[in-house]
C-alpha cells in the first residue's frame, strides 16, 4: 500500500493510463522504426493535461506538483514507453523555467510547452565531455551592437533527447573558456546559425529523437539569458536531484510491470508438462525480485515524499538514481532469463525493456558520479 500518492494523484493516474493505452502502446513500434515520435503526440498530451505537471497555471500549465510529474513517469515506464521523451520536457526544462526564468520568459514559453506546441531540450553534454559538465567547450558571448545586448553562442552538444522535434534548448554554455563557471542559455530553434544533427542511432530507447546540436554564431537577446550569468552549475546541481529521483521512480514502475508479466508468462508457458512458474527456481527468482522490488519502492517513495516537501538534496537524488538504475539492470535480466527465447524477441516488452534500462546507469550522471556525490556527503 503505498501512501504517497492522494486521491487526485490517483485521478490523474486514470487519465495518464487511458492515454497511453490508447495514443501510445499501439504505435511504439512504428516509432521505433522511425526513430522519433510524431509531433502531434505531443499536441494530443498537451490537449489532455499530461505535459509540464508542475507549470502553475497562470502560465498556462495545472500547478500540480512532484506527485503529479511522478505518475506520469510512472504510467509511461509501465507500457515501457521509453521512447516518448515527455519527461525532459515536462520534468527538467519546465522546471528550469519555472524555477530560474522571469515573467516575461515564462510567458513567452510556458504556454506552449504545455500544449505540446514548444518541445524542450536540456543540452549539457558534448562530444567531447558528459560528465564533467564544468569542462565544456560551448561559449557564449555578450555584444552591444546597433541591434541591441546580445549573445552570440558558439559551440556543439550530443546526446541530446528530443533533439530532433526540440524547439526550445535549455542550453549550457561559458563565458570565460577558461574557469569552470556556466551560463544557462535558452535558444529557440529557429535561430539563425542553429542547426540539428542526424538523429543518432542507439542500442535502445529507439523512437527518442536524440542527436546532435549545433550553434554558429547563433544571437540570442539577452532576455534569453535563464537566471544570472556564471550560475548555471549551481542551478543544474539543484535540479539534477529531482531528474534523477524520476530515474528511481522510472525504475521501480517498470520493475513492478514487468514482474507482474513475468509472472503471468510463467504461468501460461508450459515446459517439461509443467508450468514454468511451478520451477521452485522460478518461483525463488520472482520472490527475489519482489522482495528487492518492495524495498526500492518504499526507498523511491521516500524521496518523492521529500521532493514533494521540498527537502530532495543532491544526495538523495544520486542514491535514488544509483540504486533504482542498478536493480532495474539486474531484475530485468532476471525476468528476461526467465522468457526463454521469446525474452529475446523484440515483439516481447522485457527484452526491449531490458535493452532499455541500460542506460539508466549512464544518462542524468553515469553510476560512477552517483556514488562521487555520495561520497561527498560521508
Ligand atoms: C540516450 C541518451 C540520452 C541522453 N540525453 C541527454 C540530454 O538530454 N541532455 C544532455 O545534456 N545529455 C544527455 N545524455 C548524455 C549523458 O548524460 C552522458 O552520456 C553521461 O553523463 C555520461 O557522459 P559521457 O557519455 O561523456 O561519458 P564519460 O564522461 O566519458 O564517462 C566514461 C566513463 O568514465 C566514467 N567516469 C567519468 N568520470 C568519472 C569519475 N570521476 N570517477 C569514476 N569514473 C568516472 C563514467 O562513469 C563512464 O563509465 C544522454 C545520453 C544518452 C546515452
Amino acid at each position: 500500500m503505498r501512501t504517497v500518492f492522494r486521491d487526485d494523484h490517483e485521478q490523474f493516474r486514470q487519465t495518464a493510463r487511458r492515454f497511453v493505452e490508447k495514443e501510445i502502446t499501439p504505435h511504439l513500434h512504428t516509432w521505433e522504426a522511425a526513430g522519433i515520435v510524431p509531433k502531434s503526440l505531443w499536441l494530443k498530451a498537451g490537449e489532455a493535461g499530461l505535459l509540464c505537471a508542475t507549470v502553475p497555471e497562470e502560465f498556462g500549465g495545472s500547478g500540480g506538483d512532484y506527485g503529479h510529474s511522478a505518475v506520469m513517469v510512472e504510467e509511461l515506464a509501465r507500457a515501457n514507453a521509453t521512447a516518448v521523451g515527455f519527461t525532459t520536457h515536462s520534468e527538467i526544462v519546465a522546471p528550469y523555467i519555472v524555477a530560474y526564468g522571469t515573467d516575461e520568459q515564462k510567458q513567452r514559453w510556458l504556454p506552449g510547452m504545455v500544449s505540446g506546441e514548444l518541445i524542450g531540450v536540456i543540452a549539457m553534454s558534448e562530444p567531447g565531455i558528459g560528465s564533467d559538465l564544468r569542462s565544456m567547450r560551448t561559449t557564449v558571448k555578450r555584444i552591444t551592437d546597433e541591434q541591441g545586448d546580445a549573445y552570440i553562442v558558439n559551440g556543439q552538444k550530443t546526446f541530446i533527447t528530443n533533439g530532433g522535434n526540440a524547439g526550445l534548448m535549455v542550453t549550457a554554455t561559458k563565458l570565460d573558456p577558461a574557469d569552470k563557471k556556466l551560463t544557462l542559455i535558452c535558444v529557440e530553434s529557429e535561430r539563425a546559425g542553429f542547426s540539428k544533427g542526424r538523429l543518432l542511432e542507439k542500442i535502445g530507447l529507439k523512437g527518442q529523437d536524440t542527436s546532435e546540436l549545433f550553434f554558429d554564431n547563433v544571437r540570442v537577446p539577452v532576455e534569453n539569458r535563464l537566471g544570472e550569468e556564471n550560475e548555471g552549475f549551481k542551478y543544474l546541481t539543484h535540479q539534477l536531484a529531482w531528474e534523477r529521483t524520476i530515474i528511481g521512480i522510472r525504475a521501480a514502475a517498470s520493475i513492478e510491470a514487468l514482474l507482474e508479466e513475468t509472472i503471468q508468462y510463467t504461468r501460461d508457458r508450459k515446459v517439461f508438462g509443467q508450468s514454468v512458474f511451478d520451477f521452485q527456481n522460478t518461483r525463488f527468482k520472482l520472490a527475489e525480485c519482489k522482495a528487492q522490488l518492495t524495498m526500492l519502492q518504499v526507498f523511491v517513495d521516500d524521496c518523492l515524499a521529500k521532493a514533494m516537501r521540498g527537502e530532495l538534496t543532491p544526495e538523495v537524488g544520486a542514491m535514488c538514481k544509483l540504486l533504482g538504475s542498478e536493480m532495474q539492470g539486474k531484475v530485468l535480466d532476471e525476468l528476461l532469463q526467465l522468457h526463454g527465447g521469446y525474452g529475446f524477441m523484440s515483439e516481447y516488452k522485457i527484452g526491449r525493456a531490458w535493452v532499455d534500462a541500460r542506460v539508466a546507469r549512464i544518462y542524468g550522471g553515469t553510476s560512477e558520479i552517483m556514488k562521487e556525490i555520495i561520497a561527498r556527503s560521508l
